[in-house]
C-alpha cells in the first residue's frame, strides 16, 4: 500500500491530463467504487452488538434534545470539561491562521485501532473500504486545489439513519474524526481529511421519502442530487429553486475536446447528479436563483441530524413556520460537517412558472452592468435570475463553445410569470439597460434557445479551464450590499486586469455576490502566491465595504483565515462554545470553519 500521503497530481499522474481534468475524468470513469472485501481486511469481525438507536418519530424520541440543550446551557455557563481543543496550537494552525497562504493542511494523523475497523464492519459489512486508491480519490477535492497531508483511513457508504448512528457512535467512542461527503463539489477544502478518520460517503442514502404536493413539500434523504430531485419533482409541476453546480458530465467533454485542440458544442448528456442536498444545507449554498427564492436557509423547512454523541435530532415540524424555540435548522445549515450529520431533509417547493424570458444585453463597461442590476432591483422588478459576466468569461465561452458573442460584459437575466408580466418586466429592463449605455437588447422565450442561453452561464466555469487547460481556479465568493456591487467589480477588475494571470468574472448581480475565476499553473509557486493576492484584496475590498468573504461557497479551509476580520473574535468563539457542547471529541470535521487560533 503506497504511504498515505496525498498530491495534487494523484488521479493526473495516472492519466496524464491537467489536475483539474483528471479528477473529473476519473470521477466519471472510475467504478463507483472499489470495495475490498470484508476478509481482506484482516480483521476479525466483533460480536459485540451496537447500541440500538432512537427512532425520532416515536414518542420518546426527543430524550436526546434536552439533554442536548442542557448540555449547550452548561457549555454556556463554562460549565463543561471539553476535550475540544481550547486553542488548536498543533501543526494545522498555519491553514487558517490570520493572512496565511499556506497551502498543505497539515494535520495529525492518528492510526485507527483495527478493533475500531472491526466494529464498523461488523454492521456495515460491504459499505466500508480501506483501499487506497477509494480513500485517496475521496480526500481529493475534486472541484478545487485545496491539498491535505492526510487522506481518509476508512470510507464508509452508510444506507440509513440507523447505520449513520452507528458509524458516528463508534467514531466517538474511538475519537476518531469524521468527513462527510456528499457530491464533492465545495470548493474550499470542504472535504478533505487533514487528520484521516473516516469518510461517510452519503451516496447510498438518496430516496426522496414523501412528497406532499398540496403542501409543496419534499422529504428526502441526503444523498439526492438537486438535478434528480427537479427530474422527479417536474411532472408534479414543482421545483427545488436552487441551482449551485451542474453535474460532472461537462468537464469530460471539454477535455476531450481539448484533446483534439479543437473546442466545439457541449454534447447534451444529462448531468450528473452534482451538488447533494445535504451538502448544500451544510455549505447553507444558493445560486443564480437565490436573488428570487433565497438560499437554502429560507428553503429547507426542518431536518434530521445525528449529533456527535449518536443523539438523533429533529430540528423542527412541516409547518412552514414555527415559532418554537431556538432555531437548530439554521443552526445545522452551514455547520459544514462540524456539527453532526445531516440524514434527512424537508425542503419547501415552488410551482414552476408557467412562462419565462430570458434575456441578454451588453455593456461598455461591468461597472455599466452592475449598475443595471442594482437599478432593476430598485424598480421592484422580480427577477428570477440577474447574472454578470465579463469580457474574459464571455470570451472563455466562446473559446469552448464555438460561439462568436461580442466580448463585452454582458448581463444575463430571467424574468418568470404569465407571458404577459413575464414581457412587461422584460421591457421595462430593457429600458433600464438603454439609460445606462446597453446595448444589444435580446431576449428569447422558446424553450430551447432558453436553455441554449442558461448553458452558456451554467458552463461558465468549465469554459475557464478551456482557457488554460493545465490550470487550477481560485475561486473567489465575496458578497457586498447590493449598493457597493458596482464600485467593488470596478475596483476589483482594475487589479485583475492588471495581472499576468487570467481571470473571468461572474456574478449573481442581483444578490451583491461575484466570483473570480483566478486561473494560475499549480507547478509554478508565485503564480498560486499572484492568485492569493488577487483574492486577498478582493476579500479586504468587500470586508471594507460591510461585506463578506463568502456569500455561498462557505468556509472550508480555505477562507477561514478572513473570519476574525469580518466577525470578530466573540462570534468566533461562541461558534467554538458551541461546537464544543454538541462535539466535546472535536470529531466532526475538525480543522474546518472555525480558526484554529480561536480560542474559549
Ligand atoms: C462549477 C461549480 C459551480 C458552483 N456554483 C455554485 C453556486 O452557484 N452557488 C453555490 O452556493 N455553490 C456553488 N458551488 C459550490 C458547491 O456546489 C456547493 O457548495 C454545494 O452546496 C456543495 O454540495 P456537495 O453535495 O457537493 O457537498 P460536498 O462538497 O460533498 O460537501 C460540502 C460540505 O458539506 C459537508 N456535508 C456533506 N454532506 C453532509 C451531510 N449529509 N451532513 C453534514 N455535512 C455534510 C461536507 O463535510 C463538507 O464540509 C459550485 C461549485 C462548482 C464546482
Amino acid at each position: 500500500m503506497p504511504p498515505p500521503i496525498l498530491t495534487s497530481t494523484w488521479s493526473s499522474v495516472r492519466s496524464g491530463l491537467p489536475p483539474s481534468m483528471a479528477a473529473s475524468l476519473f470521477r466519471l470513469s472510475r467504478p463507483r467504487r472499489v470495495l475490498l472485501p470484508l476478509s481482506a481486511l484482516r480483521l476479525p469481525l466483533s460480536t459485540q452488538p451496537l447500541p440500538q438507536p432512537r427512532d425520532p418519530s416515536s414518542p420518546n424520541s426527543n430524550r436526546g434534545l434536552p439533554a442536548f440543550l442542557s448540555f449547550l446551557a452548561a457549555a454556556a455557563a463554562g460549565g463543561i470539561t471539553s476535550s475540544v481543543a481550547l486553542c488548536d496550537a498543533g501543526p494545522d494552525h498555519r491553514v487558517g491562521g490570520k493572512d496565511s497562504t499556506e497551502l498543505v493542511v497539515r494535520g495529525e494523523r492518528k492510526c485507527v485501532p483495527q478493533q475500531f475497523i472491526e466494529e464498523l464492519a461488523s454492521f456495515l459489512g460491504e459499505n466500508l473500504t480501506v483501499d487506497y486508491e477509494e480513500r485517496s480519490f475521496h480526500g481529493t477535492p475534486q472541484n478545487s486545489f485545496h491539498k491535505a497531508v492526510n487522506v481518509p483511513d476508512v470510507v464508509v457508504f452508510p444506507k440509513s439513519q440507523y447505520e449513520v448512528r452507528n458509524i458516528v457512535m463508534t467514531c466517538n467512542k474511538y475519537k476518531v474524526p469524521i468527513v462527510p461527503y456528499g457530491g464533492a463539489t465545495s470548493i474550499e477544502g470542504h472535504t478533505l481529511a487533514p487528520h484521516g478518520g473516516v469518510c461517510i460517503d452519503m451516496s447510498s442514502m438518496k430516496k426522496i421519502k414523501s412528497l406532499h404536493v398540496e403542501d409543496m413539500d419534499v422529504v428526502v434523504e441526503p444523498g439526492v442530487g438537486w438535478i434528480e430531485l427537479n427530474e422527479y419533482l417536474k411532472p408534479h409541476g414543482l421545483f427545488f429553486p436552487l441551482d449551485p453546480v451542474l453535474g460532472s458530465t461537462q468537464p469530460l467533454c471539454i477535455a476531450l475536446c481539448r484533446g483534439k485542440a479543437c473546442l466545439v458544442s457541449f454534447p447534451r448528456a444529462p448531468p450528473g447528479p452534482g451538488a447533494t442536498i445535504g451538502g448544500m444545507c451544510a455549505t447553507r449554498c444558493s445560486g443564480s436563483l437565490a436573488v428570487r427564492y433565497g438560499t437554502m436557509r429560507d428553503n429547507v423547512i426542518n431536518l434530521q441530524a445525528v449529533l456527535p454523541d449518536g443523539d438523533v435530532v429533529k430540528t423542527g415540524s412541516r409547518a412552514r413556520k414555527s415559532a418554537a424555540g431556538y432555531d437548530l435548522t439554521r443552526l445545522i445549515i452551514g455547520s459544514e460537517g462540524t456539527l453532526g450529520v445531516i440524514t434527512e431533509v424537508t425542503l419547501r417547493l415552488q410551482k414552476l412558472p408557467s412562462h419565462s424570458v430570458v434575456a441578454m444585453c451588453n455593456f461598455q463597461t461591468v461597472k455599466d452592468a452592475a449598475d443595471v442590476a442594482i437599478a432593476t432591483m430598485h424598480s421592484g422588478i422580480q427577477v428570477s435570475r440577474v447574472e454578470l459576466l465579463d469580457e474574459v468569461q464571455i470570451r472563455a465561452i466562446n473559446m469552448a463553445n464555438g460561439k462568436s458573442l461580442p466580448e463585452v460584459p454582458t448581463l444575463m437575466f430571467e424574468f418568470i410569470g404569465t407571458e404577459a408580466y413575464a414581457l412587461e418586466q422584460t421591457l421595462l429592463v430593457q429600458k433600464i439597460a438603454a439609460e445606462h449605455h446597453g446595448s444589444d437588447f435580446v431576449f428569447v422565450e422558446e424553450p430551447n434557445a432558453k436553455e441554449e442561453l442558461w448553458k452558456i452561464r451554467k458552463e461558465a466555469l468549465w469554459a475557464g479551464f478551456a482557457m488554460k487547460p493545465d490550470h487550477e481556479a481560485m475561486i473567489t465568493d465575496v458578497c457586498v450590499p447590493l449598493s457597493r456591487l458596482a464600485e467593488c467589480i470596478s475596483v476589483s477588475k482594475q487589479l485583475l486586469d492588471a495581472s499576468p494571470l487570467t481571470c473571468l468574472v461572474i456574478a449573481h448581480a442581483g444578490d451583491g455576490n461575484f466570483h473570480t475565476i483566478i486561473l494560475f499553473d499549480p507547478t509554478q509557486e508565485e503564480e498560486r502566491r499572484e492568485a492569493e493576492r488577487l483574492n486577498h484584496f478582493m476579500v479586504h475590498t468587500a470586508l471594507s465595504m460591510e461585506g463578506t468573504c463568502t456569500g455561498e461557497h462557505g468556509v472550508g479551509t480555505g477562507k477561514m483565515k478572513y473570519l476574525e476580520k469580518e466577525l470578530g473574535m466573540e462570534s468566533l468563539r461562541t461558534m467554538k462554545r458551541i461546537k464544543a457542547a454538541l462535539d466535546p471529541n472535536n470529531i466532526m470535521n475538525p480543522g474546518k470553519l472555525i480558526p484554529p487560533h480561536v480560542c474559549i
